[in-house]
């Protein structure tokens, strides 16, 4: 999971707390390079197309088979509004003009931060586009399957989509 060689020399990186610092690092034993870990960030989309919101099932894990919103890491050099089109296009075949940030989400325990877009679907064509999408769905707002849904996080901005419209 964590890096157990410095990126600059390639010596061993060994966990101990930096001085001046409070908490645990990992610190390269030859150059002393701090390699720090933070939480990444993850776009996506409540993409709604004439009523309905996009949903994709899961083809890999983590939670392979439950529903979720189209989201993923974002790129270096890649805006959060275009990371979200582009996790959103990959995944369902839609392309979305976002309208509006919906909400930031902190998962500690996965070590990511959710950044969740309300957008509209503005042209495309539902398709699994690769094995990370089993299948694409659009569910009308009493048709969700809340049991499935692979995230917390994404269940938060479904909850904030209904509760704000
Ligand atoms: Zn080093």
């Amino acid at each position: 999971m964590s890096a157990r060689f410095c990126p600059h020399c390639g010596s061993a990186l060994h966990e101990r707390v930096p001085p001046g610092d409070s908490r645990p690092r990992l610190v390269c034993t030859g150059c002393g390079h701090v390699h720090y870990l933070n939480p990444k960030v993850v776009v996506g989309a409540v993409a709604v197309n004439d009523g309905r919101v996009v949903l994709i099932k899961r083809g890999i894990e983590p939670q392979k088979g439950k529903w979720g919103l189209p989201a993923g890491y974002l790129e270096l050099g890649e805006t959060l509004e275009a990371g979200a089109a582009r996790e959103t296009l990959e995944e369902t075949g839609l392309e979305i003009a976002i309208s509006r940030l919906l909400n930031l989400y902190t998962r500690v325990e996965a070590g990511v931060i959710n950044v969740l877009y309300l957008a509209d679907v503005i042209g495309g064509n539902p398709t699994p586009a690769s094995h990370e999408t089993l299948e694409v769905g659009q569910f009308l707002p009493d048709e969700i399957p809340w049991d499935e849904l692979a995230f917390p996080s994404h269940r938060w901005a479904l909850e904030e989509w209904l509760g704000n419209r």
